[in-house]
Parts: C-alpha cells; sequence; structure tokens
C-alpha cells in the first residue's frame, strides 16, 4: 500500500554516492522532482502522526498533537481532510419559522442541493413579486381612471394610487423572509472541509446571531438570515483544527465537548446584549473530527474532560523535533525544496550545491549529532529569503551563494541583538581578549533560541564583617549563589580557606539586556571565585561553558554551538565545553580555524586551562589542578 514513505522522485538514485549530501540523488536542481499530490505524502518525517492521521481519517477518531511549532500538525490536519470520503458532504439551511421567529428551523439537504434550493426560492419569489406589481399596476390604473373620468377629482386618484402602491411594496417583504439562509454550501468543495479555528472567539468557534438594530416595525431582517455558522458547523464532516488549544476559554472548550458529544449544536447569539441572544436555531450539525494541538503545557492547561474524551475516543501522538540523518533522509528533504519552491510558485529551482547548503544548516539547527532537524517551518523560511533573493537578482536557479546571503538576512531578532552586541562592545574595547586577568572570565550565554554571547563575569572576594554573603545583582543572581555554593564546598574539601566567611562579589557585565540564560555559567563564576581568592590571573583570549556539581564534575549545557561560534567571532582563541556536548557541536566551517575547541569534564581541567602559569606548590590551585574525578571520590570518603 502507499503509505508515501517512498520518495517519489524520477531522477537516478545512485547506490555508491548515497552517503554524501544528497544520498545519492543524481539531479542538477530540484526542478527535476516530482512532488507528491496528496498533502499526507509531502510530509517530511513524522512516521508516527502520519500513521495515527491515517487511521484516525478511517476510524474517523479525533486527535492530539502535542510538540514543537513548524513541525507539520496543521499540514497533518489539512492532509486528513483529504483522506475523509467527500461524498458524505453536507449543506445546511436555516428556515425562517412562522410559529415561532426566534427558533429557526434547520434542514440538511445533500452537498450541492443548498444551492438550488434557494435559486429556486428566490425565482419563486420573483414571480410572485412580478404577479403582485402586474396586479398593483392595473389596480392604480383602474383608481385613476375611475377618480378622473367618474369622479373628476383627479388629486384624490393620486393620494389612492400612493396607498396602494405602499401597501404591495410594505406586504411584499414577507415574501423576502421565505428565503431560507444557506449557512453551509458545499458545492464547490473539491476535498471535506478543513477548518482552523486557532485562536477563534465563541461567535467564530459556536457560530452566532447577528444583532438587528430595529427589532420590528417592518425595517428588521428576520432571525433566520441572521444566522452565521461557526467553524464546528464548517466542519461538518471534515476536520476542525484547534491549535493552542489551551488558550480557548473554559466556556468555550465545554460547548466544544458538547459539540463532539452530540454531532450537532444549535446556533444563538454570542453577545448576551445583542438582539441575537434571544434567537436559538434547531441542532445544526457538526460531525467533524478534531484535532486538537499545542506544546506540552497546552495539555496541562486543558480542560481535563476535553482531553479525556480525545484520550478515550482517540489518539495522542508526540511530534519529533529531529530526525535521524540518512541518505533516504536527505533525498527528502531535496523533495522538501522542491514542495517549498512550488507551493510558493515563484522562487526559482535549487541547484544541488544550493540544495546540499539546505542540508547542512538542517543538520546544524538540530543541534543533534546524526540528525536532521523537522522545525521545516523555519527552514521553509530560508528557503523562501534565498528563493527571493535570487529572483531579486533575476537569476535562473537558487544557488549555494544566495543560501548564503539569506543565513545573514533571515537571523532572527536575537541574533541581530547579539551581532550588534558584539560590536557595539568592540567598540568600546569591552573585550579584553588579550592577557591575564584576576578574577575576569569570559563565560558564554545563549540569548533566545539560536544565538550566542560572550557574558564576562568579574569575581571580587573581600573578608565579610559578620556571615559571608554573596553579593550578586539581576537575574542571574539565584545562579551565582548556587555555583558559589558549589564550588565553596569544594574548596573547603582542599584548603583551609573558608569562603562562607568572605564576601563574595559577583558582577556578570552588561548582562542586563535580559532573555540571557545564566544557567550554564556555573564554571565560569566558579573559575572567577577561585582566581580572586588566590589573585590568579585567568587567560582572557578563552571563553567558556559548563554546569558544575557539587563534586566537581563539569556537566553538558545547552546551546553550545551558537556559543562557540559567538567566541570565535568576539576573537577568542580557545574554548572550554562540557566533554558530554562534544557530539552537538555543530559550527559553519568559517569559524573551525578560527578556535580551538576544548573538552572538559572536571573543574580540575578548567583551572588548568585558565589559569596563569604553575601554580606555587601546595597551594590550593596546585591541588585543585592535580584532582581527578576518582581523587575527589577517595577525598570525599576519608
Ligand atoms: P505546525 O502546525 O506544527 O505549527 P505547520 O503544519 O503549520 O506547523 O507547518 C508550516 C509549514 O512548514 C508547512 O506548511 C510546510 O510547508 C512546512 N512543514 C512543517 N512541517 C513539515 C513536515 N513534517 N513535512 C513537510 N513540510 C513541513
Amino acid at each position: 500500500d502507499d503509505l508515501g514513505s517512498d520518495v517519489q522522485i524520477d531522477a537516478e538514485i545512485d547506490e555508491e554516492s548515497e552517503d554524501g549530501l544528497l544520498g545519492g540523488l543524481q539531479i542538477d536542481s530540484t526542478a527535476e522532482i516530482k512532488v507528491p499530490d496528496r498533502l499526507v505524502d509531502q510530509v517530511i518525517g513524522q512516521e508516527h502522526a502520519r500513521d495515527v492521521v491515517m487511521k484516525a481519517a478511517k476510524q474517523r477518531r479525533h486527535v492530539m498533537m502535542i510538540g514543537s511549532p513548524g513541525t507539520g500538525k496543521s499540514m497533518l490536519a489539512k492532509a486528513m481532510s483529504e483522506l475523509l470520503p467527500k461524498e458524505e458532504l453536507q449543506d445546511v439551511l436555516v428556515y425562517h419559522n412562522p410559529d415561532d421567529g426566534n427558533e429557526p428551523k434547520v434542514r440538511t439537504v445533500p452537498s450541492g442541493k443548498g444551492d438550488q434550493i434557494v435559486e429556486a426560492h428566490k425565482e419563486e419569489a420573483r414571480k410572485r413579486n412580478q404577479m403582485r406589481s402586474f396586479l398593483m399596476w392595473i389596480i392604480i390604473a383602474i383608481v385613476l381612471g375611475y377618480s378622473l373620468i367618474i369622479a373628476g377629482n383627479i388629486l384624490l386618484g393620486i393620494l389612492a394610487a400612493g396607498i396602494i402602491y405602499l401597501a404591495f411594496r410594505y406586504g411584499s417583504r414577507g415574501s423576502d423572509a421565505m428565503i431560507p439562509n444557506l449557512i453551509v454550501n458545499t458545492a464547490d468543495q473539491q476535498t471535506a472541509p478543513f477548518e482552523d479555528a486557532t485562536g477563534a472567539h465563541a461567535g467564530a468557534l459556536l457560530g452566532d446571531v447577528r444583532h438587528d438594530p430595529f427589532q420590528s416595525g417592518g425595517m428588521e431582517t428576520p432571525s433566520h438570515d441572521r444566522v452565521e455558522p461557526g467553524a464546528i458547523h464548517k466542519a461538518n464532516k471534515g476536520v476542525l483544527f484547534i491549535d493552542e488549544i489551551n488558550t480557548l476559554d473554559v466556556r468555550s472548550q465545554q460547548h466544544l465537548m458538547t459539540a463532539i458529544q452530540e454531532g450537532e449544536f444549535g446556533i444563538t447569539g454570542q453577545s448576551e446584549r445583542s438582539s441575537g441572544a434571544m434567537v436559538q436555531t434547531e441542532p445544526v450539525p457538526c460531525d467533524f473530527v478534531m484535532i486538537a494541538a499545542g506544546n506540552l503545557d497546552a495539555m496541562e492547561n486543558m480542560h481535563p474532560a476535553l482531553r479525556s474524551r480525545i484520550k478515550g475516543y482517540g489518539y495522542e501522538v508526540y511530534m519529533d523535533d529531529t530526525i535521524e540523518d540518512t541518505p533516504e533522509m536527505r533525498r527528502k528533504y531535496a523533495r522538501f525544496i522542491a514542495q517549498e519552491v512550488e507551493k510558493d510558485g515563484r522562487l526559482p529551482h535549487f541547484t544541488d550545491d544550493a540544495i546540499e547548503e539546505v542540508i547542512l544548516e538542517a543538520r546544524r539547527r538540530a543541534g543533534r549529532k546524526g540528525h536532521l532537524t523537522l522545525e521545516l517551518r523555519n527552514l521553509g523560511g530560508l528557503v523562501r529569503v534565498a528563493g527571493d533573493i535570487a529572483r531579486a537578482d533575476d537569476a535562473e536557479y537558487t544557488t549555494r551563494e544566495h543560501i548564503l546571503q539569506a543565513k545573514g538576512r533571515s537571523r532572527s531578532i536575537e541574533q541581530q541583538l547579539a551581532d550588534d552586541y558584539i560590536q557595539r562592545r568592540k567598540d568600546y574595547e569591552l573585550q579584553v581578549a588579550e592577557g591575564y586577568v584576576p578574577g575576569r572570565v569570559n563565560g558564554l550565554a545563549v540569548m533566545g533560541e539560536d544565538s550566542g554571547i560572550v557574558l564576562p563575569v568579574m569575581a571580587e572576594v573581600t573578608p565579610s564583617q559578620g556571615p559571608g554573603e554573596v553579593i550578586a545583582t539581576g537575574q542571574l543572581k539565584e545562579m551565582a549563589q548556587e555555583a558559589v555554593s558549589n564550588v565553596s564546598a569544594i574548596i573547603k574539601k582542599f584548603s583551609d580557606e573558608d569562603i562562607t566567611q568572605k564576601d563574595i562579589h559577583i558582577q556578570f557585565v552588561q548582562a542586563g539586556e535580559g532573555g540571557v540564560d545564566g544557567d550554564s555559567a556555573s564554571i565560569t563564576v566558579a573559575t572567577a571565585v577561585i582566581s580572586a581568592l588566590e589573585g590568579v590571573g585567568v587567560d582572557q583570549s578563552l571563553a567558556m561553558t559548563g554546569s558544575l556539581s557539587v563534586r566537581g564534575d563539569v556537566l553538558p549545557v545547552g546551546g553550545v554551538t551558537h556559543k562557540i561560534e559567538a567566541a570565535a567571532k568576539t576573537g577568542c582563541d580557545r574554548v572550554i565545553i562540557p566533554e558530554a556536548n562534544l557530539q552537538d557541536v555543530m559550527i559553519e566551517d568559517e569559524y573551525e580555524d578560527m578556535i580551538e575547541i576544548i573538552p572538559v569534564s572536571h573543574i580540575s581541567e578548567v583551572l588548568d586551562v585558565a589559569l596563569e602559569g604553575e601554580p606555587e606548590k601546595d597551594s590550593l590551585v596546585d591541588r585543585l589542578k592535580t584532582i581527578t574525578g576518582s581523587a575527589l571520590d577517595k577525598q570525599s570518603v576519608s
């Protein structure tokens, strides 16, 4: 059966060069790649979610999708609507109820019939009106003739004619009320409907009845004509997609639950003070499959009954952020570019080396060895920017050069901010980057999601009057205190120094701009404190990142690739990272020759690399530098 997992590519696949970036594809550009027709076959990765969607489409079950933005949730929901049978589609009409104007009647007819019925009603009304006005003119003629010839009073005749005219006009209004309101029209639908109700307010989700400013006196619009369908009704026999499901207000979630249970939901005015609130239609069908989506905390904040409803009658899937980097997968990424080019319709196709550059970027963005990112909305953004640049150049193809330019241009706000920041600091020569300075260490932090910055840390140790204090400012205060308490435990083991009796001042130079995640700066703080305590200089051409345990182990941190690149950009020659992060390093070629990466697993190695000269025999630094993890174990046993 066709699960679409085979890549539909006309081009040759060369088995021998499968290891290449193109996974063995023998093509000159994405123009040679055939894009599958069905949306479900265009989905890259997400095997599990795809299988669930196909199964759920057959069984008409609801699905909950949890995962990062831009990984294909709404794409899969739309794909599901293509898989549902089109034959079942229905049109929905709302009729005036002569018995109770505030409870309009609802009728469901097969797809395409709705239009015909409305047309037939209009035709009938037109005929009736023609008949009426014919009658009216006859009567007016008779009245005029009578008053002129028999009574000889033309004024009276005109007055009578006017009254007759108005009476007919007013009377014919009633016949418009007989034309039904076609609220769901599926006549032109090629597939089952797909309704995206993300962020919809109650009226847009559940339907509404418009307010009528003239509620009586012959000027009013009949209530059935003011009825408007909600997404739940338009999604009848199709898919209702709601992202960020937790942001839906509780009342709407409750109504949604009722709609799911009953398969029909009457429409009423949503605003209490509107005249529409007096109107309540008969039940309107809303037999949809719901795909609710969100990130992990969306699930926690979701109405528990709604969640258990989906759990009990459907599936829950987790979307992958990355996928294993295999030749087959890389061929699919080439197809992804072809898809995005086709979807946009104006971008020039991508050459083979441009495809390779996008695949490299997918590797880099995965932030995980041997994987490719599945945050494809963002990668698609890069494809579009590169294509736009190529188009502006009047180029026939989008080339590698265009991608490189696009990467500069499609930097996130954080990246732009970070680059600006580095530039400004260079201007003010805030970056020392030369020689040795006691108590000052170049830390590294991540801003936003994808940009690193160098964040210098300064420490000063002074005698305390009372019990010692850790004095740090700003949002990184807690982290600094924790780092100091970890390092003080280590120091206590190796010397008579008790830094809890001292005041330790820690300053994060220029960390004020916010958005800085300092969790990974604890080896930086520790190094700065030890350096200040012993008065030994720290190498200023070195930067470091790593988290510190009480035992002195250096633990892995996030964002190493961006941090290393930031260190290189600022002019550092060497960078210390946790050994456990070595596999996450995917820096761009241009930085590889600029900076030496030093993996470490213990604070002793950090000090060995960072501090100036040979330590004095038996000093704290000497002892700390020579210990290893196992030595620490022995120490702590004794
Ligand atoms: P989500 O709903 O998870 O936020 P979308 O489904 O809206 O993400 O994805 C946005 C766009 O990104 C899609 O229209 C498609 O072009 C691309 N995209 C995202 N995920 C995938 C995927 N798994 N396969 C192919 N294209 C994808």
